[in-house]
């Protein structure tokens, strides 16, 4: 409770502490119980950026945002990191500096959702009434369900990295120049996952960097993937493949990683295909990428979810498919498109603008729609990059008037350079909704 004083001393004058304002935090007649407008639940990508918009649009104090991290990581640039090429502190910077200012911040995890009664309880004990609920909770990894991977993670100089997560990048660079000869493995889960072309990013950069360092002679690069395709889109897995093949990369589809043992140094591997089958390989350097799940916390209003875990929202609007003053946008929800930030920049011009119509009661007008739109820069190494585009339909939807599945040099340094920029200056801030405006002018208006 002091915590929340002392949060909120710092954005409402005391009397505003207790006035029945319509639409800020306000609170209620026990110690625990506060009102708000629109209560965003996760300070990450979608959160902020989402939050960001609503400020501009509504005000001081019309947003709430429940988020217990002291550091908001920009993710994609963790890639860069376990290449060597950015360092860890340019990706994070303090959750204080990026949430918005005349948002209410609350520092603590939510610990229960009772959207029947437009309430969310945080694990501090404070009940949280909302007019309107925006769900952005990310995903939870769970290393913890490879027996064995936490604990390699864990021991010094076991040759195991992950770069999705900021605690274990660094490894994988330093383990990558400690590699001289044996295998090096890389891995891709079941289950839904954050940039579905990170695992695969990560093994490309690597190869690119043992071949740049005179070792890849010495080293096999081995990709053992959970899914039957090497990329969900034709157009890109293609050249992928292709480019796969002529690097020597030794990639096995369908193969899930079901254990590791950090002392004899192995990885086990299951065939999905024919589950009697396992293989164990010997391994200098592995990189692990983790299951992942939506967050437990969301399971507390079942109707609030899928059979999965996910927000169960409609796919073009955004809404929650029970409740009408609900929407869900990035990784926690279950729209059928890759999770990425680039995703979540489109879905965040949607369902501001869908929100905006039932905060304004303008229900009856017909929403926005979003096309499942994504984007993958894969990093094919130090100064390539294919950059993927599709929408719901695995049509490619590309930016560039280009033949985007080809290796661009250029698209690179926007990857490493602009795209950071971008982030910080513009989507955190609520003013990038993606590139489909770019797209219209650079294909002259011709298609969406
Ligand atoms: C290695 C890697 C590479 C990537 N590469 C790219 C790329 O190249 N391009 C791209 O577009 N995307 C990329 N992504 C994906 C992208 O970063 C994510 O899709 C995006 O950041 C997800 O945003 P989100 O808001 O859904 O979740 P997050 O940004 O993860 O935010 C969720 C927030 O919810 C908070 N939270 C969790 N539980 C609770 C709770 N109980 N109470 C309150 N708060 C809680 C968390 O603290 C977190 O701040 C990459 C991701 C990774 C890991």
């Amino acid at each position: 409770m002091a915590q929340l004083h002392r949060i909120l001393s710092r954005q409402l004058v005391p009397n505003q502490c207790i006035a029945l304002v319509c639409g800020q935090l306000r609170k209620m007649t026990t110690e625990n119980a506060h009102k708000c407008k629109i209560l965003v639940l996760g300070g990450g990508t979608g959160g902020c950026t989402i939050a960001s918009k609503f400020i501009s649009k509504l005000g001081k104090n019309q947003v709430a945002i429940i988020e217990p991290a002291d550091l908001h990581y920009y993710q994609p640039m963790l890639t860069m990191i376990g290449g060597g090429m950015k360092e860890l502190k340019e990706a994070s910077r303090p959750m204080s500096e990026v949430l918005p200012k005349d948002a209410i911040w609350i520092k603590e995890n939510v610990s229960k959702i009772d959207a029947k009664n437009n309430a969310v309880t945080t694990t501090g004990g404070k009940r949280i009434e909302y007019e309107f609920l925006v769900v952005s909770l990310g995903l939870e990894l769970r290393y913890d369900k490879i027996p064995g991977v936490l604990e390699a993670l864990e021991t010094p100089r076991s040759g195991v990295a992950s770069n999705y997560s900021p605690k274990y990048v660094e490894q994988t660079y330093k383990y990558l120049q400690d590699t001289n000869s044996g295998k090096a493995i890389f891995t891709f889960p079941q289950g839904p996952v954050k940039c579905a072309g990170a695992p695969l990013k990560a093994c490309l950069i690597s190869e690119d960097f043992l071949r740049r360092n005179g070792k890849r002679k010495n080293v096999d690069v081995i990709y053992r993937t959970s899914l039957p395709v090497i990329f969900s889109v034709k157009h890109y897995a293609d050249k992928l493949n292709q480019l796969c093949a002529v690097r020597g990369i030794d990639v096995g589809f369908q193969q899930e990683l079901i254990s590791v043992d950090s002392a004899e140094k192995t990885a086990t591997f299951k065939n999905l295909a024919n589950p009697q089958e396992t293989e164990k390989f010997e391994f200098s350097f592995l990189h692990v990428t983790p299951p992942m799940s939506p967050p437990e916390v969301l399971k507390t209003t079942p109707e609030l979810v899928d059979g999965a875990g996910f927000v169960n929202v409609n796919k073009e609007t955004l809404q929650s498919q029970s409740f009408s003053n609900v929407y869900g946008i990035g990784d926690c929800t279950n729209l059928p498109t890759s999770k990425t930030a680039a995703a979540i920049a489109a879905q965040s011009g949607v369902l501001y603008q869908n929100l905006l119509k039932d905060i304004e009661g303008r229900s009856s007008e017909e929403k926005v729609k979003y096309d499942g739109y994504t984007s993958c820069p894969l990093v094919t190494g130090y100064s390539s990059v294919i950059l993927a585009e599709f929408d719901y339909s695995l049509t490619p939807l590309e930016t560039f008037p280009v033949d985007q599945s080809k290796e661009h040099r250029a698209m690179f340094f926007m990857k490493k350079d602009a795209m950071p920029f971008l982030y910080w200056n513009g989507m955190l801030k609520g003013y990038w909704n993606g590139p489909q405006f770019l797209r219209k002018i650079l294909h002259f208006g011709v298609g969406r």
